[in-house]
């Protein structure tokens, strides 16, 4: 009766060494997994960061871009400006034609929203 609880005892024994290297195999694996996902978010980010270091550097030439666009709308406001002062209409209603030492209305408020 000893022997067969001893025995019962054994065998219980090698039942949860297995369920262990059940769950070390299970481990095993996760480990694994996790490493190889490492490894792809690690590649991912890399090249996040190059894209994201590309799309800088562009938008600091669009930037620059449209810097310089503003300032050549600031040169056609002081040319438009220089005509009108010499005594001709920017306006769009009488272009171009001498302002007969009058001002004009429409040529004012059209400098004055271009600034
Ligand atoms: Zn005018």
């Amino acid at each position: 009766m000893k022997d067969r609880n001893f025995l019962n005892t054994v065998m219980e024994f090698e039942q949860q060494l297995e369920a262990i290297q059940e769950q070390f195999n299970y481990l095993k694996q996760f480990v694994a997994h996790m490493m190889e996902e490492h490894q792809t978010l690690q590649a991912e980010n890399l090249h996040l960061r190059a894209r994201l270091d590309e799309l800088q550097s562009n938008e600091a030439i669009q930037n620059e871009e449209r810097k310089s666009d503003v300032a050549d709308i600031g040169e056609g406001y002081d040319n438009l400006a220089r005509l009108y002062h010499e005594g001709f209409h920017v306006c769009h209603v009488h272009f171009g034609s001498s302002r007969k030492g009058e001002d004009c209305l429409f040529c004012l408020s059209f400098l004055n929203k271009t600034t």
